[in-house]
């Protein structure tokens, strides 16, 4: 047992999930957040009777979720329950195909079949390939740290070196799904997953045709409470293992000592500490609270492209359309010109794909009755100034007018009330660079290699944990990076 003292910047899920592992290390753990509330992009908006989950909405390896509780000794289903999908998606095509994602493999194999002209063998290729991928970098990529290059040095990095060709890098995730696809809705359906770490399936490598592998093998799971339950159920085990909280708490400074750091500057007060761990964005951590040391700074890292950001409508809708499942795809009927749009132009495409995710189908009370609870989201650029306002409206008439059209139903007239996110919000919130969702893009080979390490390489005892660093955004790897600094430490 450790008594030394851990202060955590950020109560974002990674965040959380650090305090929640150290503290069963026996660390004294303290967490400033700068919200009122914790969970960061994980957050919830209450509206009139309606509750939508703030931002993610997927949920997958909830096993890394029990394992929080198990490390403590307790038993997870009495305190986080979820239940796994059986249908994981809804998908709707311009022209008018539609197809669901059964998670029973054969049953969705039936569907492609029946409703494409794309064979089961496509399929099991596909599947075959991604779950080679994810054996490949799992051990090495997303359980441990990573530390770039001298990695090479160590028995896995050599492996992983050995392995390049076959993780697929050379070519990007549009070439490898279209050399196993005939049937150009497949090809559609597979690109999309680029989208699940905010990337362009054009530019994106094909090691990156692992991510279905999460999903439909593993499977899509919904929380019985919401997502946003998650950080209730995290923060609440934390307490019981006596880490404290502070909220309304903006960190300022990460305090140094030559190159060790040695607390945090919070309201003007010092706050000392044995280990310092950011969950903050690693751009503002190294902008904002080391501005005052540029030649700590890892300059190339973070100059780095990020990820794509999302433009989310919350609208509470009077009616309930049974069409619709938990999660719902509306294509695009162009899904290169509105990567190009997104990518190349830093816009937002006239015909975006749309994303409805509607908690109420399964947890009945986060809408009135008979009324829905409709998260509406598109990919949209990172904020490097656009004329949001004029982009937002836009894209407004543009995603009613489609989802009107494909469900032969005036949207526009069920909207109760609507709260709108954009990437301006998403930066304000949770200081996330630019409004990235997921930290930095993987639009090319060498991203991987190049996010942030979970340790600093110049300043002794600071940390970092979450989607802007090693092994990456979502959930799932948000979770793995407190684990690697867990056991770093
Ligand atoms: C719209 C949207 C949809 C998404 N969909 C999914 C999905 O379906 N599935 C999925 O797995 N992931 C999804 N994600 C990504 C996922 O939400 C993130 O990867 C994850 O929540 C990031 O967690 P984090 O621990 O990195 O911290 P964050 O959530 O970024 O939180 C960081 C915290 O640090 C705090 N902070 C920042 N600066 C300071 C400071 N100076 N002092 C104190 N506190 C500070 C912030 O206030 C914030 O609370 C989505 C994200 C968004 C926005």
């Amino acid at each position: 047992m450790s008594s030394k003292k851990v202060v955590i910047i950020g109560a974002g899920i990674a965040g959380i999930a650090t305090a929640i592992r150290l503290a069963v290390k026996g660390y004294a753990v303290e967490v400033f957040e700068a919200n009122a509330t914790p969970g960061g992009k994980l957050g919830e908006v209450i509206k009139d009777g309606f509750r939508f989950d703030a931002g993610p909405s997927l949920l997958t390896m909830p096993e890394y979720i029990d394992d929080l509780f198990s490390i403590a000794g307790k038993e997870a289903a009495k305190y986080f329950q979820y239940q796994k999908l059986d249908v994981t998606c809804k998908y709707f095509y311009e022209d008018s195909t539609k197809l669901t994602a059964y998670a029973d493999k054969e049953k969705f194999e039936q569907e492609i079949v029946t409703h494409t002209n794309e064979l089961a063998d496509a399929l099991q290729k596909q599947a075959a390939n991604s779950a080679r991928i994810y054996e490949l970098i799992n051990p090495v990529f997303l359980q441990r740290a990573f530390k770039g290059l001298k990695e090479i040095f160590t028995k896995e990095g050599f492996k992983a070196f050995l392995n390049l060709k076959k993780l697929d890098t050379g070519r990007t995730m549009h070439q490898a799904n279209k050399s196993i696809f005939e049937d150009e809705h497949l090809v559609q359906f597979y690109d999309r997953y680029a989208t699940y770490n905010g990337s362009n399936p054009y530019t994106a490598p094909a090691t990156l045709n692992v991510i279905p592998h999460l999903e439909q093998e593993f499977g899509a799971y919904f929380p019985a409470e919401g997502m946003y339950s998650i950080i209730i159920a995290l923060v609440d085990l934390a307490r019981m293992l006596g880490v404290k909280f502070n909220y309304n708490s903006p960190v300022d400074e990460i305090v140094l000592n030559g190159k060790t750091a040695t607390g945090i500057k919070v309201k003007g007060e010092v706050i000392d500490a044995d280990v310092v761990i950011a969950n903050m964005d690693v751009w503002f951590t190294y902008n904002k609270l080391l501005k005052g040391y540029p030649k700590l700074h890892p300059k190339k890292v973070l100059a780095q492209e990020r990820s794509s950001s999302a433009l989310v409508f919350y609208w509470g809708i009077s009616k309930k359309l049974a069409r619709l499942d938990l999660h719902n795809i509306f294509f695009s009927a162009d899904y290169k010109a509105e990567f190009d749009q997104i990518w190349q132009q830093k816009t937002i495409y006239q015909d975006p794909t749309v994303y409805i995710n509607i908690t109420s189908k399964l947890k009945p009370k986060d809408a009135p009755q008979g009324c829905e609870n409709w998260f509406v989201m598109i990919n949209v650029p990172a904020n490097t100034g656009q004329d949001w306002e004029a982009l937002i409206a836009q894209a407004r008439a543009n995603i009613l007018a489609k989802l009107s059209s494909r469900l032969n139903e005036n949207i526009g007239k069920l909207i109760m009330n609507e709260t709108v996110l954009d990437p301006r919000g998403i930066e304000s919130k949770t200081s996330s660079y630019q409004g990235s969702i997921y930290g930095t893009s993987s639009n090319n080979k060498y991203a991987a290699f190049n996010r942030h390490a979970n340790q600093s390489a110049q300043i002794n005892n600071l940390y970092f944990v979450g989607g802007s660093v090693h092994p990456g955004g979502g959930i799932p790897l948000c979770l793995l990076s407190a684990k690697i600094v867990a056991e770093a430490l």
